[in-house]
């Protein structure tokens, strides 16, 4: 994430029609600087500004919309739902909505994969599903300290921020950040360095000088830290760890669940059982604010109200939620996700082959990969390159170095094409440039 002022905006647009946004809205916004239209309408992968312009989506509002802008069965229902006066928000009351829900996850995600968990609905944001989860977490256990890796990222309240590792993030919190411990993620050293035996030495040592922790937090694939993608070896080896210790492992799926690595949850690739998982972003279907936490029942041993949140209750997010989850089921469905990975997978390997003399990286894992370019300049210019020529995409990385791919699941495999040509002109002529000097 970068913190921008106007001055870097590099776009040739006429930028008069911002006059309102500059005037009333706060300086904290962000995306809309890169991306400096105003949008009004949007389907699958398409978004259209008010001039008629369209523009392919490789953001998905950060993993928020893998199922597409305005999914036309999710669409149905949503009309549907509200016609017949459904109950739009309910707190935690038990609404017909709410059981569609739980039942259909149980049914359709949960038990064909040998899961059982608790649900908790949370207030609608990631990173309330992680202050609940480690609420939980720090109840069942009696102890504080929590460990997070190098480059997470897991929110922007205090108790996610605490876990989360960009300086710039820690730094708006504007207050201390307590009991976290920071690890090394999986390849923080290079390959060569097995970050496992160091955390497993120094925690399990009692005179290693970490408080024993209550949880150990991670992203299997890492969305904002850089699109590090942890091996099945290091995410086993962190569980056994984790188990043997009595240390429970909470796996944040907010960006990397509902699909976006392939597999509805990214942990499935390394067969964990996480004790807690924290969903939001894409569960909610439609890109409906909803947030859950995925508990061990015997971990479940929170108080009537020990966390709450007027909008946990979002119906209308359990309802497209609910027909989200039989996509799953759907051969279709699954066979084309597949077929759009293999499509950006080959892309993004061709295009660092032809372009390996400046080491081009490719990263990340599924529909959420990326380019590592190594200099958050080229970076910038390549995203506003895209934006030109109407892709939105994103950076990430510590330093904004690395191109992040983020299509919805259900991109057209002609637009995702389309749109990784465009990328592979716009880096190709970048590094021209950058040759020529
Ligand atoms: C986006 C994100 C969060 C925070 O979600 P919000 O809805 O922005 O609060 C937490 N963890 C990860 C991995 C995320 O990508």
């Amino acid at each position: 994430m970068t913190y921008m002022t106007n001055k870097t905006i590099t776009d040739p647009c006429d930028l008069s029609f911002l006059n309102v946004f500059e005037e009333l809205e706060s300086s904290v916004r962000t995306y809309c600087r890169k991306f400096p239209v105003k949008f009004t309408k949007a389907r699958n992968a398409t978004l259209w500004d008010d001039t008629g312009k369209s523009y392919l989506d490789f953001l998905s509002c950060a993993g928020a919309l893998n199922y597409g802008h305005n999914h036309p069965v999710l669409k149905s229902v949503l009309i549907d739902y509200l016609q017949s006066d459904g109950v739009t928000t309910s707190l935690d009351m038990h609404t017909s909505a709410k059981a569609d829900f739980l039942e259909t996850f149980n049914r359709q995600i949960l038990r064909p994969r040998g899961l059982k968990y608790k649900i908790q609905f949370t207030g609608p944001t990631g990173t309330n599903a992680i202050e609940a989860a480690l609420k939980v977490a720090r109840k069942a256990t009696g102890r504080s300290n929590v460990v997070a890796f190098t480059n997470g990222f897991h929110g922007m309240t205090l108790g996610s921020l605490a876990l989360t590792a960009n300086g710039e993030d820690r730094k708006s919190g504007g207050t201390g950040l307590s009991d976290t411990v920071r690890m090394p993620y999986y390849d923080y050293f290079g390959e060569g360095v097995d970050t496992v035996t160091y955390l497993d030495k120094i925690i399990s040592d009692p005179a290693g000088g970490i408080d024993k922790p209550a949880a150990i937090v991670l992203e299997t694939v890492q969305g904002e830290g850089g699109l590090n993608v942890a091996s099945r070896r290091w995410l086993r080896d962190l569980s056994n760890f984790a188990k043997r210790e009595n240390i429970l492992l909470i796996v944040d799926e907010v960006q990397t669940g509902c699909g976006r690595t392939g597999s509805f949850f990214s942990f499935e690739r390394a067969s964990l059982e996480p004790d807690l998982v924290c969903l939001s972003k894409s569960i909610g279907g439609f890109g409906l604010p909803m947030a859950i936490v995925l508990i061990k029942s015997d971990l479940d041993t929170q108080n009537p109200g020990e966390h709450s949140g007027t909008f946990r209750g979002n119906n209308l997010a359990f309802i497209c939620a609910r027909h989200a989850l039989d996509f799953w089921n759907d051969a279709a469905f699954v066979n084309h996700l597949e077929n759009n990975i293999q499509i950006l997978k080959d892309k993004l390997d061709h295009i660092a082959r032809t372009h390996a003399q400046h080491g081009l990286l490719v990263k990340g894992l599924g529909l959420m990969k990326g380019v590592d370019v190594h200099d958050p300049l080229l970076a910038r210019r390549i995203q506003n390159d895209m934006f030109a020529q109407g892709v939105i995409l994103e950076t990430c990385g510590p330093k904004n170095q690395i191109i992040k791919i983020m299509p919805p699941l259900t991109i057209e495999d002609d637009d995702l094409v389309r749109g990784l040509d465009i990328l592979e002109q716009v880096i190709t002529a970048q590094l021209r440039d950058m040759e020529k000097g």
